[in-house]
């Protein structure tokens, strides 16, 4: 795993991952707020304790670009969202997501309340989303089945990776084994669904 950026906030931590997802990059949010010593090094340094990750840091060029693209125009964030009832947003049906009431474009999930990064207009996407199909079309996002539960083991094995030992990357080796250069044993679903928060 490579760190990329820390976040105060956990809400907003995430949203900079599902930017990243949205862009094609997988990558997920390490919570260092659990550990007191984590807790006061970042407020010392003045970093935040969520850690943003990604699993190959062949990608690392890639996700800091487009960090400093979600960082340079931030989304907005709901303060509820602070209390641990953040919708996991990335579970939603893609074909319910609108598009951007002010101009039409599709809505990026990273940006839940907007402002559009297009038009400037604020929305409230699962407020569109719960008064045009109903309560139930927003139930996904606060289950907690493990993110990767509804993918093939072809698309698991599609996100690149690196041995988490020795960052020898494991493209082509299969959803479990053990990597070839240092011999650690690696699970592909376990590492994905430890970064996605499961
Ligand atoms: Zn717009
Ligand atoms: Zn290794």
């Amino acid at each position: 795993m490579l760190k990329i950026g820390s976040f105060h906030s956990s809400a907003f931590a995430h949203l900079a991952a599902a930017h990243l997802r949205e862009n094609g990059l997988m990558a997920g949010v390490i919570d260092g707020s659990m550990s007191a010593i984590t807790h006061v090094m970042a407020s010392t340094l003045n970093k935040g304790a969520y850690e943003l990750v990604i699993p190959s840091k062949r990608n690392e060029t890639l996700a800091r670009e487009l960090l400093k693209q979600f960082e340079t125009n931030p989304p907005e964030i709901d303060p509820d969202w602070e209390n641990d009832i953040a919708p996991d947003l990335s579970k939603l049906d893609r074909k319910l997501i609108p598009n951007c009431p002010g101009c039409d474009w599709p809505i990026m999930i990273a940006r839940p309340l907007g402002p559009c990064q297009r038009c400037g207009t604020k929305y409230d996407v699962l407020d569109m989303i719960f008064q045009t199909h109903g309560p139930e079309a927003l139930a996904p996002c606060y289950e907690t089945e493990p993110p990767l539960a509804n993918m093939t083991d072809a698309q698991v094995c599609d996100i690149a990776i690196d041995c988490p030992a020795c960052s020898y990357p494991l493209d082509g080796l299969g959803v479990r084994g053990h990597c070839p250069e240092c011999g650690a044993r690696f699970d592909r679903r376990e590492l994905f669904n430890g970064l996605l928060g499961a």
